[in-house]
């Protein structure tokens, strides 16, 4: 029997953002601070578990903060926050990742400028919420499908401006935009998805289209819109679990496999990744791992 193998997708887990979050929140964490993160800290229940453990809370808003300092996370919050946790005698820890903040600087110039603003991606993802919930209402529109894009008159508009949520697929994406485009007069498409989610999202492209790989697991959280679109990616060409941890396997799936691809969102910590593999060694005897990663 041929040992089996696991090949690492060569970009995957946690982007620049989320460790620079995670690192931050330790360290204050380490040096006694005590604090409460609004929404998870990244989408990943290990992670939210990890920062308890650290005496960090995760509190779903202001008012359940009884800790001094408030915590935001990677994806960002509406600006107007800070100065509501400022009025409430909240010190701010603020990890929002820089790239959010490119995105909140330039739809806000944009709005200046004139244009209308279009946000691609889910209105309840605290990103998109981030983005939008200080803006009045009628200057902008926050898009998610085809048919979203047609119900709108986007010929009221001289000039719109397209903002993809970081973390999307822009190529999904790409006949919702044309459908505005068609339809307006001018539009401008900012370059606002983030390189990390890109290069996961190749390289799990790369992964899937390997003609070794039997199966593939996604390992991340299952509030992650990131790693579900790695798994969308993935199970168009091979069989695709999306795992959120070694306890979600099962030993059935490796039975016929001879390589199994791993790949994993950004927002999920190595340890875990770890974990999902010793848990392959456990279940799978003839197990050997291959530390090559599948070259993009
Ligand atoms: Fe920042 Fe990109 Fe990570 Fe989002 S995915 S936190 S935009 S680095």
């Amino acid at each position: 029997m041929l040992a089996m193998k696991v090949k690492r997708a060569e970009k995957y887990g946690f982007c620049s953002g989320v460790r620079i979050a995670d690192l931050k929140v330790k360290r204050f964490a380490a040096a006694g601070g005590r604090g409460a993160v609004l929404g998870q800290l990244v989408h990943n229940e290990r992670v939210v578990e990890e920062m308890e453990t650290l005496g960090v809370r995760t509190v779903d808003g202001l008012a359940a903060a009884q800790e001094p300092t408030i915590i935001f996370s990677a994806h960002g919050v509406p600006p107007s926050l800070h100065e509501r946790a400022r009025s409430a005698g909240l010190t701010i820890l603020d990890t929002t990742c820089k790239f959010v903040y490119d995105l909140h600087r330039e739809s806000i110039a944009a709005l200046a400028e004139g244009y209308h603003l279009v946000f691609i991606g889910d209105p309840k993802h605290r990103e998109v919420i981030g983005y939008t919930n200080d803006l009045d209402a009628s200057t902008y529109h926050i898009i998610s499908t085809r048919e979203g894009a047609e119900s709108v008159d986007w010929s009221q508009y001289a000039r719109i401006k397209v903002f993809y949520q970081t973390t999307l697929n822009a190529e999904e994406f790409e006949d919702v935009v044309q459908s505005i485009e068609r339809r307006a007069a001018r539009v401008e498409r900012a370059d606002t998805i983030c390189y990390a989610t890109k290069q996961n999202q190749d390289a799990a492209r790369v992964l899937a289209g390997d003609p070794d790989i039997d199966l593939i697991l996604v390992i991340g959280g299952t509030k992650s819109a990131n790693t579900r679109h790695l798994w969308e990616i993935c199970r168009e060409s091979k069989p695709s679990y999306l795992v959120q941890g070694a306890e979600d396997l099962d030993a059935e799936w490796f039975r016929e496999a001879n390589v199994v691809g791993v790949t994993a969102g950004a927002s999920t910590p190595d340890y875990v990744i770890d974990e999902v593999e010793a848990r392959i060694a456990e279940l799978v005897p003839a197990f050997a791992m291959s530390a090559a990663a599948v070259s993009g």
